[in-house]
């Protein structure tokens, strides 16, 4: 087994022209101490995730000490944050340590995030807290075991650094690993600020990397430039993970065009939540005064980040092939969206009525003010009249209740699979365990005291969210009113 210290480091970024970086070191913390590992992300890197816990690596996942292959940068992009162009932007607090490259030939980019001071950190610090750092870790590593594509989290490190937010907080680094860390963002850097060869080298390596089999794309695709079929892979790479966060009541809450990553991967999380009570109108990020990235309107928003993902590639698509990719976007997400409700509402059968029983379910959900999570684990169960009395009691709008009760199970009588295969196939896509916030902020209440048993408790319990925990049935429970009215910082 190898050790963090001699995995196969590889440095391909900085093969780049040096506009797009600059090198970096990261600034330590004072008395570090590793809070928590995910040994799924470990083996993406063919670690054990014991090798993390080694001292001798803690301060290499602290930012004090580097292995001597690396060269650390801080890379450049801009972006549109809340529907304006922001030229200035940058990693202000995270530097891409190095690239590894596993026994499976993947490479996976190593970010340190929390890494102090770069060019591009504007007014901020470089810091990262710690709460913000387990909120990433932790819904990183359950997205990634509920099959959302995103970034992972390797470690969180705490200090006693002060960092100074609406109270004073300790400093934190989380590494994320990821398949890439380019986002639109950098595109729209190369492009925006004319550099149309430098867009080109980036585009030419983002091909060369991520997809190796562009030629037989094209083919696939029967389109003859790479460039355009790099479009509209990330086009329906996009509209299928917004569909994905949609179906699984997912709200990002900063979907700024830096914070779209080129392979459609979850990217960046702040003050995101998983929905409790199905409210499509929900705004996590309590400084979003605009209403902009409200949860229904995740899609929209995601087509309007991909417009000008298209702006940016004008140097090197015809307008005519960015307008049309562009314009699937639509049938890609519904269709794939479509997909997915039917599957958590157990239907194989295609009928015509399958689109109005998926709006009559999320109008119930809405008008009964239900549970968003909750209603979809238990529904495999409907017959069981404990559990239809259960869900009824929960319901605000018991006439409507009994309507979709009885339009629903009238429509699973005309399924052919037998109710076990069903309940089974429903239970693996509807979780029971779910990240909510409160039972984050518990994790994280405690972990500021020095407490991590409860952090580790409860990403324990998440990275196994379809299987039946008795022993964590609590954590299944519904939120308590408390839970569901938190507050979170956006300050990170
Ligand atoms: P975010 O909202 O986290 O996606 O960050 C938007 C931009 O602000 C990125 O360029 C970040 O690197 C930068 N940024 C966020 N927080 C800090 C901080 N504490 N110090 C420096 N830069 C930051
Ligand atoms: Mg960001």
């Amino acid at each position: 087994m190898p050790s963090f210290l001699n995995l196969n480091y590889v440095q391909t970024f900085q093969q780049l022209p040096t506009q797009l970086y600059s090198p970096m070191h990261p600034m330590s913390l004072s008395d570090p101490k590793l809070v928590i590992a995910s040994p799924a992300a470990a083996a993406l890197l063919d670690l054990n995730v014991d090798d993390l816990y080694n001292p001798e690596v803690l301060p290499v996942l602290s930012g004090k000490a580097l292995h001597s292959d690396w060269q650390p940068i801080a890379m450049k992009y801009t972006g549109h944050q809340f529907g304006y162009y922001n030229p200035d932007l940058g990693d202000g607090r995270g530097l891409l340590l190095t690239e590894v490259e596993n026994s499976r030939g993947q490479i996976w980019d190593l970010h340190l995030k929390g890494a102090g001071l770069t060019p591009y950190s504007r007014q901020g610090d470089g810091r990262a807290v710690l709460r913000s750092s387990i909120r990433e870790f932790l819904c990183s590593e359950y997205l990634a075991a509920i099959n959302v594509p995103t970034t992972r989290a390797l470690s969180v490190v705490d200090s006693t650094t002060p960092v100074y937010r609406e109270t004073v907080e300790t400093g934190a680094m989380l590494i994320r690993v990821a398949r890439t860390h380019i986002r639109f963002g950098h595109l729209e850097y190369c492009s925006f600020t004319d550099q149309h060869d430098l867009l080109k080298s980036l585009c030419d390596y983002t091909l060369d990397r991520h997809y190796p089999d562009i030629e037989k794309q094209c083919a696939t695709l029967n389109l003859d430039s790479p460039y355009t079929a790099f479009f509209k892979l990330t086009v329906a790479r996009t509209a299928k993970l917004i569909a994905q966060w949609q179906s699984i009541g997912f709200a990002h809450g900063v979907m700024n065009t830096d914070n779209m990553s080129i392979l459609g991967e979850t990217f960046d999380f702040g003050p995101f939540a998983f929905l409790d009570d199905y409210n499509p109108h929900y705004i996590c990020n309590h400084s979003d005064h605009q209403r902009r990235y409200a949860f229904n309107k995740q899609p929209d928003i995601a087509y309007w980040n991909l417009s000008v993902l298209a702006q940016a590639l004008l140097p090197l698509i015809p307008r005519e092939d960015l307008v049309r990719i562009l314009g699937t976007y639509p049938d890609i997400f519904k269709s794939e969206f479509h997909k997915l409700m039917k599957t958590k509402l157990g239907l194989v059968k295609n009928t015509p009525a399958d689109e109005q029983l998926i709006k009559t379910t999320l109008d119930l959900l809405q008008s009964g003010k239900m549970d968003y999570s909750h209603f979809f684990r238990h529904i495999s169960d409907l017959h069981n009249p404990a559990t239809a009395q259960n869900l009824r009691n929960q319901c605000l709008d018991i006439q409507k209740f009994d309507q979709w009760k009885q339009i629903y199970l009238e429509r699973l009588a005309s399924e052919s699979q037998s109710t076990e295969a069903r309940i089974l196939s429903m239970n693996m896509v509807n979780p029971k365990y779910i990240l909510r916030n409160y039972l984050a902020q518990n994790a994280i209440s405690a972990a500021q005291s020095g407490d991590y048993s409860e952090l580790n408790r409860l990403f324990q319990v998440l990275q196994d969210p379809y299987s039946e925990q008795p022993e964590h049935e609590s954590y299944a429970e519904l939120p308590p009113n408390w839970g569901k009215e938190l507050e979170i910082s956006c300050s990170s």
